[in-house]
């Protein structure tokens, strides 16, 4: 399930800078967003753009993100956090649809993807029985924090690898992707590295799924500082029965497989996940620090519960991540 990449949405209240005159501090969401003074008052509808729009390069009201390249990234501006980019309503053409309405093809926004798929190192488009990697970043989704409520739950930390999904159908060989696409075994894409080297077709049960993070050496900046390619799995899929399996089951079987998981940093079962402190603030303080015996800064971590839940608010599993700030700032590219 694709987010809203920008929707209509409501300044839910708003602050002055100090030491800004022409600026303020906005709230959409569960984002902090620097807005023009005078353009909005607070309980106003606005258009949210979540970081990562790419902004179409002929619409006037996308001019000023010219020198920016036309990406939505997260900045500091005196000192202030600003994540998206609100702008008011009048740049839609025609009435103003409802709240939450997805308008990112009406205004010709499409998402930022670092590298594009080469079309000759694509076999197939990426199987439909298997759902996407994707994750909901939690401040767009914040209603996801009353669903785990409650719930025993853990923290995987987030690794900045290339998405990896091995399927092997009920007839027919394994099928190697990344994040959209099946892929050629002559792809620069490491993914048929790593089934090769797990011995994916013959070890994956007939119908499961397994997707994880490739990371190593020439993949993204390689933080882990890894001397050699890996695969960490994060999810498994039974596309038999359209079910992940739990974190308990999925410990299980990637250790009967001989396969490794992503970091766990937490389990938080019984007592300790019914007093849990599921706040934003927390949160954006758990995605902070390093990877594990490295001094480069973790992307930031991933939350779902033990066993698998439905999210009326994401439309699909429960499940989140939360990017750290310090990364978004210091890091991205
Ligand atoms: P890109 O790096 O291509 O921009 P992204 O990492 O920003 O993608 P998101 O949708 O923001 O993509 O995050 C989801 C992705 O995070 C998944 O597709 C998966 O590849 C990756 N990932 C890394 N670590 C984990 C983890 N511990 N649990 C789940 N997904 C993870
Ligand atoms: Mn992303
Ligand atoms: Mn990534």
């Amino acid at each position: 399930m694709e987010r809203k990449l920008v929707s209509v949405q409501r300044v839910d209240h708003l602050e002055p800078i100090s030491g800004a005159d022409n600026i303020l501090k906005a709230r959409v969401m569960g984002w902090d967003v620097v807005v023009k003074k005078g353009e909005f008052a607070p309980g106003d509808p606005c258009i949210f753009f979540e970081l990562d729009s790419l902004l179409p390069e002929s619409a006037p009201w996308a001019e000023f993100m010219r020198p920016r390249g036309f990406r939505v990234k997260t900045a500091r501006l005196r000192g202030v956090l600003s994540q998206g980019l609100a702008l008011p309503v009048s740049i839609l053409p025609g009435a103003l649809p409802p709240h939450g309405t997805d308008v990112r093809d009406l205004l010709g926004v499409v998402k930022y993807e670092p590298v594009a798929a080469d079309s000759r190192e694509v076999s197939g488009p990426f199987p439909g029985q298997v759902p996407r990697t994707d994750e909901l970043r939690l401040q767009s989704a914040l209603g996801v924090l009353d669903e785990l409520r409650g719930h025993d739950f853990y923290v995987t930390t987030k690794l900045d690898g290339t998405s990896a999904t091995f399927f092997r159908p009920l007839e027919g060989g394994l099928v190697a992707c990344s994040r959209n696409w099946a892929l050629t075994r002559e792809a620069s894409h490491p993914a048929w590295r790593m089934a090769e080297r797990y011995a994916l077709d013959t070890v994956l049960p007939a119908g499961f799924a397994v997707q994880g993070e490739v990371c190593g050496p020439g993949i993204q900046k390689n933080r882990l500082g890894l001397t050699e390619a890996d695969l960490f799995i994060f999810s498994v899929h039974d596309t038999r029965t359209g079910h992940y399996l739990g974190h308990a089951e999925l410990i299980a079987f990637c250790a009967e497989h001989g396969l490794r998981t992503v970091p766990v940093e937490h389990v938080v079962t019984g007592e300790a996940a019914r007093t849990f402190d599921h706040s934003l603030e927390h949160y954006l303080k758990l995605a902070q620090g390093f990877y594990t015996g490295t001094r480069n800064r973790k992307e930031g971590i991933v939350v779902r519960p033990l066993a698998e839940r439905h999210s009326p608010t994401l439309g699909g599993r429960l499940s989140f991540k939360i990017i750290n700030n310090d990364f978004l700032l210091k890091d991205e590219d």
